[in-house]
C-alpha cells in the first residue's frame, strides 16, 4: 500500500473535487478521467493535454492502481478469467464471456462473500472483506485495455465496444458493499467513463432488501436476483439470507425496483441442482410464486436457469440437461420466458470461484456447511397457479 491517492476510487464528481483541492477546474478533471478510462493511461507524463504544473502534482501525490494479475486463462471458445490479488492472502476473479452480438465482463465486488450459499465456490470460502471502488475498477480498466491491446485498438472510438455489458455477478454480494459499488457503477454509466447504458449494467443480488430499495432510487441499473428455490423452506437452506428477507419481502422489494428500472422485467437466477430444487413440481410453484396469486400479484419476470458448476465437497450434483430442458419448459408453457446459461469456459474453471477457491477458507465456513448438510424438504403441491 501507499499512500497516494488512488484515481480509480473516484467517480467523475469526485475526481472533480480532488482535482479543486489541487487547485484545478473540472474540465481538468474531465481530461484526466478520459485518459485514465477510456485510454488506459497509468502514466501522468502520457497525458499530454494536461498542463505540467498538474501533472506534476499528480504524480507526487496519486496514482492509477492497477490489481497485481495473478494469473489469466483463456478458454477456447474465448473466454477469458483473470484472477487478482486482494492482498492478505485474498484473491478476485474476473471473467471475459464473448459472445456474437456482445461482450460480457463480470467483476467482483468482495474478497470472499458472507451470505454463503451451499452451491458457491465463493460461499463455502467465507468472508474476507469489502473491495474499494478502486478495486472494482481495477478489474474493468484491467480487462478493458487488455482486449483493447490484444485487439490492436487501444482508444476507444465513438460507438465501439469491446466490453459491451457488465455484470456484478462474481464474488461478493454487491449490495453488500453499497458505499464502494455506486461510484464504481457510475464511472461505468459515464459517457466521459465506459459509456455504458443502464440496461447493460447489472447488479446481481442475493436478495438485501433495502439496499435494493436504495439502489432503484440512486442508480437503477438492470437487476438481477439470485432466486435458486421456489419457497422459503429450501431458500431459507440454500441462500441462508432468505431467514432475514424472505422471499414475501423479496417479491415485494423486486416489485418496487420496476418503477425506476432501466427494463421492465426482473431477472431471476435459478442454479440447478440435481434432486433439489429442479423437479417439475418446484417449477410449478416459481409459476405460482410470480403469478397473479403469488404475494406480491403478478411480477414480471425472466428466468434464467443456470447448470450447476460442482466444485469439490458441495456435495450437490448438476441436473442433466433433460431435466434442465424439462423444467424450462415448464415455466415456458406457463408464460415466462426463460433461458438455460450456456455453459463457457469449462476448460478454464471459468465458474465464480473455483480458481481463488485455492485461496484459503479464511473463516471456516466451508467446515460449517459440511458439518450441516443439506436438508431437503419437499413442499406439498401448490394449490393453484
Ligand atoms: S452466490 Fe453470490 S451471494 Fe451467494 S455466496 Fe456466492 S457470491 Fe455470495
Amino acid at each position: 500500500m501507499t499512500d497516494a491517492v488512488n484515481l480509480l476510487d473516484f467517480d467523475l464528481d469526485g475526481l472533480a473535487a480532488h482535482c479543486e483541492r489541487l487547485g484545478e477546474k473540472r474540465f481538468r478533471a474531465v481530461q484526466l478521467f478520459r485518459w485514465i478510462h477510456q485510454r488506459g493511461a497509468r502514466d501522468f507524463d502520457q497525458m499530454s493535454d494536461l498542463a505540467k504544473s498538474l501533472r506534476a502534482k499528480l504524480a507526487g501525490s496519486a496514482e492509477i492502481r492497477p490489481l497485481p494479475v495473478l494469473s489469466e486463462h483463456r478458454s477456447t471458445d474465448g473466454t477469458v478469467k483473470w484472477l487478482f490479488d486482494v492482498g492478505a492472502g485474498n484473491a478476485v476473479e474476473s471473467v471475459f464471456i464473448p459472445e456474437d452480438d456482445r461482450g460480457t465482463l463480470c467483476l467482483s465486488s468482495q474478497a470472499g462473500c458472507a451470505v454463503g450459499c451451499r452451491f458457491c465456490s465463493t460461499g463455502h470460502q467465507g468472508f474476507s472483506r469489502n473491495l474499494s471502488t478502486g478495486e472494482i475498477l481495477a478489474q474493468l480498466w484491467h480487462a478493458e485495455h487488455t482486449l483493447r491491446r490484444d485487439l490492436n485498438r487501444p482508444e476507444r472510438q465513438a460507438g465501439e465496444r469491446v466490453i459491451t455489458n457488465v455484470v456484478m455477478m462474481g464474488m461478493g454480494e454487491p449490495l453488500q458493499n453499497y458505499g464502494a459499488l455506486v461510484p464504481a457503477l457510475r464511472v461505468m454509466l459515464d459517457d466521459h467513463g465506459y459509456g455504458l447504458s443502464r440496461r447493460r449494467v447489472t447488479v446481481s443480488t442475493s436478495g438485501v432488501v433495502p439496499f435494493m430499495d436504495r439502489l432503484r432510487d440512486d442508480l437503477p441499473v438492470a437487476l438481477a436476483v439470485s432466486l435458486h428455490a421456489p419457497d422459503d423452506t429450501l431458500r431459507n437452506e440454500l441462500v441462508p439470507l432468505n431467514r432475514k428477507y424472505p422471499l414475501a419481502e423479496l417479491l415485494a422489494a423486486c416489485k418496487r425496483y420496476l418503477d425506476t428500472a432501466p427494463r421492465d422485467f426482473i431477472t431471476f437466477e435459478y442454479c440447478m441442482l440435481d434432486g433439489v430444487n429442479d423437479s417439475d413440481e418446484q417449477a410449478r410453484r416459481l409459476l405460482a410464486l410470480v403469478g397473479p396469486k403469488g404475494p406480491v400479484g403478478r411480477l414480471p419476470c425472466k428466468f434464467n436457469l443456470i447448470p450447476f458448476n460442482p466444485f469439490p465437497a458441495s456435495g450437490l450434483k448438476r441436473s442433466d440437461n433433460a431435466r434442465v430442458q424439462a423444467f424450462a419448459k415448464v415455466l415456458i408453457e406457463g408464460g415466462l420466458v426463460t433461458t438455460v446459461r450456456k455453459t463457457r469456459g469449462d476448460d478454464i474453471d471459468a465458474a465464480c470461484g473455483q480458481l481463488a477457491g485455492e485461496v484459503q477458507d479464511r473463516t471456516r465456513a466451508h467446515e460449517r456447511m459440511v458439518r450441516a448438510p443439506i436438508r431437503v424438504v419437499r413442499p406439498p403441491p401448490a394449490s393453484a397457479t
